[in-house]
Protein backbone atom coordinates (compact mmCIF):
# COMPACT_ATOMS: atom_id res chain seq x y z
CA UNK A 1 0.00 0.00 0.00
CA UNK A 2 2.76 2.41 0.95
CA UNK A 3 4.17 1.62 -2.86
CA UNK A 4 0.94 3.77 -4.34
CA UNK A 5 1.85 6.28 -1.78
CA UNK A 6 4.27 9.15 -3.69
CA UNK A 7 4.94 11.07 -0.41
CA UNK A 8 5.45 8.46 1.96
CA UNK A 9 8.45 7.30 -0.31
CA UNK A 10 9.72 10.53 0.36
CA UNK A 11 9.73 9.71 3.91
CA UNK A 12 12.59 7.57 5.49
CA UNK A 13 11.08 4.76 7.41
CA UNK A 14 10.19 5.71 10.66
CA UNK A 15 10.88 2.58 12.55
CA UNK A 16 14.54 1.80 11.23
CA UNK A 17 15.62 5.33 10.16
CA UNK A 18 14.14 7.76 12.47
CA UNK A 19 16.96 10.73 12.13
CA UNK A 20 16.23 10.96 8.27
CA UNK A 21 12.15 10.32 8.75
CA UNK A 22 13.17 13.45 10.98
CA UNK A 23 14.29 15.36 8.50
CA UNK A 24 12.43 14.37 5.89
CA UNK A 25 9.39 14.99 7.73
CA UNK A 26 10.28 19.06 8.60
CA UNK A 27 12.23 19.98 4.97
CA UNK A 28 9.13 18.39 3.26
CA UNK A 29 6.30 20.18 5.42
CA UNK A 30 7.98 23.29 4.86
CA UNK A 31 8.26 23.67 8.92
CA UNK A 32 11.87 24.77 7.93
CA UNK A 33 14.69 25.09 6.03
CA UNK A 34 18.40 25.54 6.67
CA UNK A 35 19.88 28.80 7.08
CA UNK A 36 22.86 30.06 4.67
CA UNK A 37 25.04 30.21 8.34
CA UNK A 38 25.95 26.91 9.10
CA UNK A 39 23.43 25.53 12.05
CA UNK A 40 20.86 28.05 11.48
CA UNK A 41 17.09 27.23 10.71
CA UNK A 42 14.70 29.57 8.68
CA UNK A 43 11.32 29.01 10.36
CA UNK A 44 9.12 28.39 7.34
CA UNK A 45 5.36 29.98 7.83
CA UNK A 46 4.15 26.43 8.86
CA UNK A 47 6.28 25.85 11.59
CA UNK A 48 5.70 29.83 12.55
CA UNK A 49 2.14 29.11 12.77
CA UNK A 50 2.45 26.64 15.45
CA UNK A 51 4.70 28.72 17.15
CA UNK A 52 2.62 31.37 17.22
CA UNK A 53 -0.14 28.63 18.37
CA UNK A 54 2.40 28.03 21.51
CA UNK A 55 3.37 31.69 22.17
CA UNK A 56 -0.66 32.60 22.50
CA UNK A 57 -1.57 29.72 24.74
CA UNK A 58 1.24 30.29 26.90
CA UNK A 59 1.49 33.88 27.42
CA UNK A 60 -1.95 34.07 28.67
CA UNK A 61 -0.85 31.58 31.26
CA UNK A 62 2.06 33.52 32.05
CA UNK A 63 0.04 36.10 32.56
CA UNK A 64 -2.37 34.66 34.78
CA UNK A 65 0.35 34.45 37.39
CA UNK A 66 0.96 38.05 37.52
CA UNK A 67 3.73 38.04 34.89
CA UNK A 68 4.56 41.11 32.54
CA UNK A 69 6.35 40.72 29.25
CA UNK A 70 9.24 43.18 28.40
CA UNK A 71 12.29 43.22 25.77
CA UNK A 72 15.72 44.06 26.82
CA UNK A 73 18.42 44.37 24.45
CA UNK A 74 20.23 41.41 22.40
CA UNK A 75 23.69 42.47 22.95
CA UNK A 76 25.40 42.07 26.45
CA UNK A 77 28.72 43.29 27.41
CA UNK A 78 31.29 40.53 28.73
CA UNK A 79 31.38 41.93 31.58
CA UNK A 80 28.33 41.43 32.73
CA UNK A 81 29.08 37.03 32.51
CA UNK A 82 32.06 37.35 34.24
CA UNK A 83 30.61 38.78 37.65
CA UNK A 84 28.75 35.21 38.47
CA UNK A 85 31.73 32.75 38.19
CA UNK A 86 29.49 29.35 37.53
CA UNK A 87 27.25 31.19 34.96
CA UNK A 88 30.55 32.53 32.90
CA UNK A 89 31.92 29.22 33.22
CA UNK A 90 28.74 27.15 31.70
CA UNK A 91 28.36 29.61 28.70
CA UNK A 92 31.56 30.50 27.84
CA UNK A 93 32.27 27.83 25.06
CA UNK A 94 28.77 28.84 23.63
CA UNK A 95 28.74 32.52 23.32
CA UNK A 96 29.14 34.41 20.40
CA UNK A 97 31.14 38.12 20.73
CA UNK A 98 30.53 41.19 18.77
CA UNK A 99 34.37 42.67 18.73
CA UNK A 100 33.79 44.88 16.14
CA UNK A 101 31.28 47.45 14.69
CA UNK A 102 30.56 50.53 12.67
CA UNK A 103 34.07 49.86 11.30
CA UNK A 104 36.69 49.87 14.56
CA UNK A 105 37.02 47.66 17.23
CA UNK A 106 34.95 47.86 20.30
CA UNK A 107 36.42 49.33 23.96
CA UNK A 108 34.29 45.98 25.34
CA UNK A 109 33.29 43.22 23.76
CA UNK A 110 29.54 42.51 23.77
CA UNK A 111 27.93 38.99 23.58
CA UNK A 112 24.98 38.33 21.76
CA UNK A 113 22.61 36.55 24.25
CA UNK A 114 22.58 33.22 25.53
CA UNK A 115 20.19 33.83 28.07
CA UNK A 116 19.75 37.34 30.15
CA UNK A 117 20.01 36.76 33.77
CA UNK A 118 22.80 39.13 33.39
CA UNK A 119 21.36 41.87 32.19
CA UNK A 120 17.66 41.58 33.62
CA UNK A 121 19.78 40.81 36.93
CA UNK A 122 21.16 44.23 36.07
CA UNK A 123 18.38 46.02 35.52
CA UNK A 124 16.64 44.52 38.52
CA UNK A 125 19.08 45.65 40.88
CA UNK A 126 17.69 49.51 38.90
CA UNK A 127 14.15 48.97 39.46
CA UNK A 128 14.09 47.26 43.24
CA UNK A 129 14.21 49.40 45.95
CA UNK A 130 11.92 48.47 48.66
CA UNK A 131 9.93 45.15 49.81
CA UNK A 132 6.79 47.01 47.66
CA UNK A 133 8.35 46.20 44.64
CA UNK A 134 8.58 42.29 44.93
CA UNK A 135 7.69 39.86 43.48
CA UNK A 136 8.89 41.52 40.15
CA UNK A 137 7.86 39.05 37.63
CA UNK A 138 9.04 39.80 33.72
CA UNK A 139 8.86 37.46 30.64
CA UNK A 140 10.36 38.70 27.02
CA UNK A 141 9.97 36.57 24.15
CA UNK A 142 12.86 36.98 22.10
CA UNK A 143 16.17 34.83 19.79
CA UNK A 144 19.43 33.51 22.05
CA UNK A 145 22.44 32.43 20.44
CA UNK A 146 24.34 29.52 21.57
CA UNK A 147 27.17 28.19 19.47
CA UNK A 148 26.86 24.78 18.57
CA UNK A 149 28.75 21.80 16.14
CA UNK A 150 26.32 20.29 15.52
CA UNK A 151 22.62 20.79 15.12
CA UNK A 152 19.12 19.96 13.92
CA UNK A 153 16.43 21.56 13.19
CA UNK A 154 14.07 22.43 15.96
CA UNK A 155 16.42 20.47 18.51
CA UNK A 156 19.68 22.34 18.30
CA UNK A 157 20.14 24.93 16.17
CA UNK A 158 23.10 28.03 17.25
CA UNK A 159 20.12 30.52 16.91
CA UNK A 160 16.34 29.56 18.32
CA UNK A 161 13.41 31.46 19.78
CA UNK A 162 11.93 31.08 23.30
CA UNK A 163 10.68 32.66 26.13
CA UNK A 164 12.73 33.07 29.43
CA UNK A 165 10.84 34.56 32.63
CA UNK A 166 12.72 36.04 35.52
CA UNK A 167 11.15 36.78 38.60
CA UNK A 168 12.66 38.37 42.18
CA UNK A 169 11.29 37.81 45.86
CA UNK A 170 11.81 38.57 48.78
CA UNK A 171 12.07 35.09 50.68
CA UNK A 172 13.74 31.95 49.15
CA UNK A 173 9.96 30.17 50.40
CA UNK A 174 8.20 32.22 47.41
CA UNK A 175 11.17 31.91 45.22
CA UNK A 176 11.25 28.13 45.77
CA UNK A 177 7.08 28.38 45.31
CA UNK A 178 7.32 30.48 41.90
CA UNK A 179 10.02 27.91 40.44
CA UNK A 180 7.46 25.00 40.72
CA UNK A 181 4.40 27.05 40.31
CA UNK A 182 6.26 27.49 36.81
CA UNK A 183 7.10 23.98 35.81
CA UNK A 184 3.20 23.17 36.86
CA UNK A 185 2.13 25.80 34.16
CA UNK A 186 4.44 23.95 32.01
CA UNK A 187 3.66 20.85 32.52
CA UNK A 188 -0.46 21.43 32.16
CA UNK A 189 0.07 23.41 28.99
CA UNK A 190 2.89 20.19 27.37
CA UNK A 191 0.32 17.70 28.26
CA UNK A 192 -3.18 19.82 27.31
CA UNK A 193 -1.81 21.58 24.72
CA UNK A 194 0.56 19.54 22.61
CA UNK A 195 -0.61 16.19 24.07
CA UNK A 196 3.21 15.72 24.93
CA UNK A 197 3.20 13.77 28.79
CA UNK A 198 6.21 14.95 30.61
CA UNK A 199 7.99 13.39 34.18
CA UNK A 200 8.74 16.30 35.99
CA UNK A 201 11.51 16.77 38.52
CA UNK A 202 15.04 18.13 39.96
CA UNK A 203 18.19 17.34 38.05
CA UNK A 204 21.59 16.48 39.09
CA UNK A 205 23.79 19.00 39.94
CA UNK A 206 26.17 17.95 37.13
CA UNK A 207 23.09 18.42 35.16
CA UNK A 208 22.18 22.00 36.53
CA UNK A 209 22.15 25.27 34.76
CA UNK A 210 25.10 27.24 35.75
CA UNK A 211 24.58 29.56 38.21
CA UNK A 212 21.17 28.10 39.47
CA UNK A 213 20.77 26.47 43.24
CA UNK A 214 17.98 23.68 41.64
CA UNK A 215 17.27 23.30 38.29
CA UNK A 216 14.09 21.55 37.81
CA UNK A 217 13.29 19.94 34.28
CA UNK A 218 10.49 18.31 32.46
CA UNK A 219 11.29 15.18 30.42
CA UNK A 220 9.50 14.02 27.42
CA UNK A 221 9.68 10.31 25.35
CA UNK A 222 10.20 10.75 21.92
CA UNK A 223 9.23 8.07 19.73
CA UNK A 224 12.35 6.26 19.53
CA UNK A 225 12.59 6.25 23.31
CA UNK A 226 15.39 8.94 23.78
CA UNK A 227 14.33 12.15 25.86
CA UNK A 228 14.33 15.64 25.11
CA UNK A 229 14.30 18.24 28.12
CA UNK A 230 11.15 20.65 26.92
CA UNK A 231 11.58 22.94 29.47
CA UNK A 232 13.43 23.87 32.85
CA UNK A 233 12.83 26.01 35.93
CA UNK A 234 15.41 27.30 37.39
CA UNK A 235 15.86 28.76 41.34
CA UNK A 236 18.75 30.56 41.40
CA UNK A 237 18.76 31.38 45.33
CA UNK A 238 20.54 34.76 46.36
CA UNK A 239 23.32 33.99 43.60
CA UNK A 240 22.47 36.36 41.12
CA UNK A 241 21.17 38.93 43.30
CA UNK A 242 24.38 39.40 44.59
CA UNK A 243 26.18 39.12 41.95
CA UNK A 244 24.17 41.96 40.26
CA UNK A 245 23.36 43.68 43.90
CA UNK A 246 19.56 43.10 43.51
CA UNK A 247 18.54 44.62 47.25
CA UNK A 248 15.52 45.70 48.20
CA UNK A 249 14.86 47.67 51.72
CA UNK A 250 12.76 45.29 53.74
CA UNK A 251 9.94 46.57 55.74
CA UNK A 252 11.75 46.38 58.95
CA UNK A 253 14.50 49.04 57.82
CA UNK A 254 17.40 46.34 56.75
CA UNK A 255 18.54 45.95 53.21
CA UNK A 256 18.15 42.09 51.92
CA UNK A 257 19.32 40.38 48.44
CA UNK A 258 16.60 39.35 46.60
CA UNK A 259 15.76 35.50 45.56
CA UNK A 260 15.60 35.12 41.80
CA UNK A 261 14.09 32.31 39.43
CA UNK A 262 14.65 31.95 35.73
CA UNK A 263 12.69 29.54 33.41
CA UNK A 264 12.14 28.85 29.75
CA UNK A 265 10.35 26.66 26.71
CA UNK A 266 11.85 27.19 23.07
CA UNK A 267 11.19 25.98 19.49
CA UNK A 268 12.39 22.46 20.56
CA UNK A 269 8.65 21.55 21.33
CA UNK A 270 8.08 21.75 17.79
CA UNK A 271 10.81 19.13 17.56
CA UNK A 272 8.81 17.66 20.67
CA UNK A 273 5.39 17.29 19.33
CA UNK A 274 7.30 16.09 15.99
CA UNK A 275 8.88 13.29 17.24
CA UNK A 276 6.37 12.24 20.24
CA UNK A 277 3.57 12.17 17.59
CA UNK A 278 4.53 11.88 14.01
CA UNK A 279 4.04 8.17 12.27
CA UNK A 280 5.03 6.45 8.68
CA UNK A 281 3.15 9.31 6.73
CA UNK A 282 4.66 12.52 8.27
CA UNK A 283 3.50 14.95 11.11
CA UNK A 284 0.21 14.24 13.04
CA UNK A 285 -0.47 18.05 14.98
CA UNK A 286 -2.70 18.35 17.99
CA UNK A 287 -5.50 20.21 17.27
CA UNK A 288 -4.78 23.10 20.20
CA UNK A 289 -1.83 24.00 18.23
CA UNK A 290 -2.39 22.76 14.49
CA UNK A 291 -2.25 25.84 11.94
CA UNK A 292 -4.73 24.26 10.22
CA UNK A 293 -7.42 22.11 12.47
CA UNK A 294 -9.56 21.20 9.70
CA UNK A 295 -8.75 20.51 5.79
CA UNK A 296 -12.31 20.50 3.31
CA UNK A 297 -11.46 18.38 0.13
CA UNK A 298 -13.92 18.62 -2.54
CA UNK A 299 -15.01 14.84 -3.79
CA UNK A 300 -15.97 15.53 -7.82
CA UNK A 301 -15.29 19.28 -7.32
CA UNK A 302 -16.59 20.34 -11.02
CA UNK A 303 -20.48 18.89 -10.85
CA UNK A 304 -22.89 21.46 -9.72
CA UNK A 305 -22.74 23.23 -5.95
CA UNK A 306 -19.59 21.17 -4.82
CA UNK A 307 -17.66 24.19 -4.45
CA UNK A 308 -20.38 26.34 -3.06
CA UNK A 309 -21.32 23.82 -0.58
CA UNK A 310 -17.23 23.18 0.71
CA UNK A 311 -17.28 27.00 1.60
CA UNK A 312 -20.58 27.57 2.95
CA UNK A 313 -19.55 24.85 5.28
CA UNK A 314 -15.65 26.60 5.60
CA UNK A 315 -17.98 29.75 6.65
CA UNK A 316 -19.63 27.79 9.18
CA UNK A 317 -16.84 26.15 10.68
CA UNK A 318 -14.77 29.76 10.70
CA UNK A 319 -17.36 30.81 12.70
CA UNK A 320 -16.81 28.91 15.42
CA UNK A 321 -13.52 29.73 15.66
CA UNK A 322 -12.35 26.42 13.71
CA UNK A 323 -8.86 26.84 11.71
CA UNK A 324 -10.11 25.56 8.61
CA UNK A 325 -8.73 25.53 5.09
CA UNK A 326 -10.45 24.29 1.56
CA UNK A 327 -8.32 22.99 -0.97
CA UNK A 328 -10.00 23.94 -3.62
CA UNK A 329 -6.65 23.08 -5.83
CA UNK A 330 -6.80 20.99 -9.21
CA UNK A 331 -5.02 17.89 -7.62
CA UNK A 332 -6.62 15.17 -7.38
CA UNK A 333 -8.54 14.06 -4.16
CA UNK A 334 -6.02 11.22 -3.54
CA UNK A 335 -2.89 13.66 -4.21
CA UNK A 336 -4.51 16.33 -1.44
CA UNK A 337 -5.47 12.92 0.88
CA UNK A 338 -1.61 12.65 1.13
CA UNK A 339 -0.11 16.03 1.26
CA UNK A 340 -2.51 16.98 4.32
CA UNK A 341 -1.69 13.84 6.41
CA UNK A 342 1.80 14.58 5.41
CA UNK A 343 1.55 18.15 7.52
CA UNK A 344 -0.24 16.15 9.70
CA UNK A 345 -4.14 18.16 10.05
CA UNK A 346 -6.11 16.38 12.56
CA UNK A 347 -8.93 16.55 10.58
CA UNK A 348 -9.99 16.06 7.17
CA UNK A 349 -14.01 16.56 5.57
CA UNK A 350 -14.65 15.22 2.64
CA UNK A 351 -17.48 16.32 0.76
CA UNK A 352 -19.17 15.36 -2.49
CA UNK A 353 -22.12 15.15 -4.86
CA UNK A 354 -24.02 12.26 -2.89
CA UNK A 355 -22.91 13.28 0.64
CA UNK A 356 -24.53 16.90 -0.14
CA UNK A 357 -27.70 15.07 -1.13
CA UNK A 358 -27.88 13.26 1.90
CA UNK A 359 -26.73 15.86 4.06
CA UNK A 360 -23.61 14.31 5.17
CA UNK A 361 -19.77 14.81 5.60
CA UNK A 362 -17.14 12.14 5.82
CA UNK A 363 -14.62 13.01 8.80
CA UNK A 364 -11.37 11.11 8.44
CA UNK A 365 -9.05 11.46 11.42
CA UNK A 366 -4.96 11.77 11.21
CA UNK A 367 -4.34 10.23 14.65
CA UNK A 368 -6.50 7.05 14.12
CA UNK A 369 -6.85 7.16 10.45
CA UNK A 370 -10.48 6.42 11.39
CA UNK A 371 -13.33 7.37 8.74
CA UNK A 372 -16.91 8.46 10.01
CA UNK A 373 -19.87 10.37 8.51
CA UNK A 374 -21.76 13.34 10.83
CA UNK A 375 -24.78 15.79 9.54
CA UNK A 376 -23.99 18.96 7.70
CA UNK A 377 -26.38 20.35 9.95
CA UNK A 378 -24.39 21.15 12.61
CA UNK A 379 -21.39 20.52 11.67
CA UNK A 380 -19.05 22.41 13.77
CA UNK A 381 -20.51 20.89 16.64
CA UNK A 382 -19.23 17.69 15.32
CA UNK A 383 -16.03 19.04 14.34
CA UNK A 384 -15.09 20.74 17.29
CA UNK A 385 -16.55 17.17 19.46
CA UNK A 386 -13.96 15.39 16.98
CA UNK A 387 -11.09 17.49 17.41
CA UNK A 388 -10.74 17.28 21.45
CA UNK A 389 -11.29 13.48 21.26
CA UNK A 390 -8.31 13.66 18.60
CA UNK A 391 -6.57 15.63 21.61
CA UNK A 392 -7.43 13.31 24.38
CA UNK A 393 -6.37 10.25 22.26
CA UNK A 394 -2.63 11.93 21.00
CA UNK A 395 -2.33 12.61 25.09
CA UNK A 396 -3.66 8.98 26.17
CA UNK A 397 -1.78 6.89 23.29
CA UNK A 398 1.83 8.75 23.62
CA UNK A 399 1.53 8.09 27.23
CA UNK A 400 0.78 4.51 26.93
CA UNK A 401 4.21 4.86 24.26
CA UNK A 402 6.18 6.16 27.31
CA UNK A 403 4.64 3.90 30.46
CA UNK A 404 5.23 0.81 28.27
CA UNK A 405 9.26 2.08 27.76
CA UNK A 406 10.06 3.18 31.26
CA UNK A 407 12.11 0.09 33.01
CA UNK A 408 13.88 -0.60 36.23
CA UNK A 409 17.75 -1.67 36.41
CA UNK A 410 19.67 -2.58 39.09
CA UNK A 411 23.50 -2.66 37.60
CA UNK A 412 25.45 -0.87 34.64
CA UNK A 413 23.98 -4.17 32.52
CA UNK A 414 21.01 -3.71 33.27
CA UNK A 415 20.84 -0.01 32.48
CA UNK A 416 23.07 -0.46 29.01
CA UNK A 417 20.63 -3.32 28.09
CA UNK A 418 17.64 -1.22 28.69
CA UNK A 419 18.90 2.15 27.25
CA UNK A 420 20.00 -0.01 23.84
CA UNK A 421 16.08 -0.96 23.25
CA UNK A 422 14.81 2.87 23.69
CA UNK A 423 13.55 2.79 27.36
CA UNK A 424 13.99 5.38 30.06
CA UNK A 425 15.39 3.33 32.62
CA UNK A 426 14.69 3.89 36.68
CA UNK A 427 17.86 3.10 38.83
CA UNK A 428 18.76 3.71 42.26
CA UNK A 429 21.54 6.71 42.98
CA UNK A 430 24.45 6.81 45.36
CA UNK A 431 24.51 10.52 45.06
CA UNK A 432 27.86 10.53 43.70
CA UNK A 433 29.07 12.62 40.63
CA UNK A 434 31.41 9.91 39.22
CA UNK A 435 28.37 6.95 39.09
CA UNK A 436 26.91 9.46 36.89
CA UNK A 437 29.79 9.94 34.67
CA UNK A 438 30.05 6.21 34.27
CA UNK A 439 26.68 5.74 33.35
CA UNK A 440 27.45 8.24 30.26
CA UNK A 441 30.83 6.75 29.68
CA UNK A 442 29.69 3.12 29.20
CA UNK A 443 26.01 3.50 28.13
CA UNK A 444 25.62 7.58 26.37
CA UNK A 445 22.51 7.71 29.02
CA UNK A 446 22.74 10.68 30.88
CA UNK A 447 20.47 11.30 33.84
CA UNK A 448 17.72 12.99 33.15
CA UNK A 449 16.02 13.63 36.14
CA UNK A 450 15.27 12.18 39.55
CA UNK A 451 12.59 10.68 40.56
CA UNK A 452 10.35 12.31 43.23
CA UNK A 453 8.45 9.24 45.59
CA UNK A 454 10.17 6.28 44.27
CA UNK A 455 13.00 5.15 46.40
CA UNK A 456 15.76 1.91 46.23
CA UNK A 457 18.05 0.08 48.08
CA UNK A 458 21.06 0.52 46.23
CA UNK A 459 23.44 2.49 43.96
CA UNK A 460 23.06 0.38 40.36
CA UNK A 461 26.63 1.43 39.76
CA UNK A 462 28.66 1.62 42.65
CA UNK A 463 26.27 -0.76 44.88
CA UNK A 464 26.83 1.84 48.19
CA UNK A 465 23.27 2.85 49.10
CA UNK A 466 20.76 4.58 47.07
CA UNK A 467 20.05 8.46 47.95
CA UNK A 468 17.35 8.75 45.18
CA UNK A 469 16.03 6.81 42.30
CA UNK A 470 17.16 8.40 38.96
CA UNK A 471 16.09 8.41 35.33
CA UNK A 472 19.20 7.56 33.05
CA UNK A 473 17.88 7.60 29.18
CA UNK A 474 19.90 8.26 25.85
CA UNK A 475 18.53 11.95 25.02
CA UNK A 476 18.57 14.94 21.99
ZN1 LIG B 1 27.07 5.05 43.13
Amino acid sequence: MAKENQFVEQIADIETDFPQWYTDVVLKTKLVDYGPVKGTMVIRPYGYAIWENIQRELDGRFKKQGVQNAYFPLLIPMSFFTKEAEHVEGFAPEVAVVTHAGGEKLAEPLAIRPTSETIIGTMMAKWIQSYRDLPMKVNQWCNVMRWEKTTRPFLRTSEFLWQEGHTAHATAEEAEAETLTMLGVYKEFVENCLAIPVITGKKTEKERFAGAVATYTMEAMMHDGKSLQSGTSHYMGQNFAKAFDIQYLGNEGSLQHAYTTSWGVSTRLIGAVIMTHGDERGLVLPPVVAPTQCVIVPIAARKGGVIEACEALKAQLEEAGIRVTLDASDNSPGWKFNEWEMKGVPLRIELGPRDIEAGKMLLARRDTLEKSEAALENAAASVKEMLVEIQKNMLEKARAHRDNRIVYADDMAGILAAVEKGNFVKAGWCGCRACEDKVKEETAATSRVIVEGESKETCAVCGKPAKNVIIYARAY
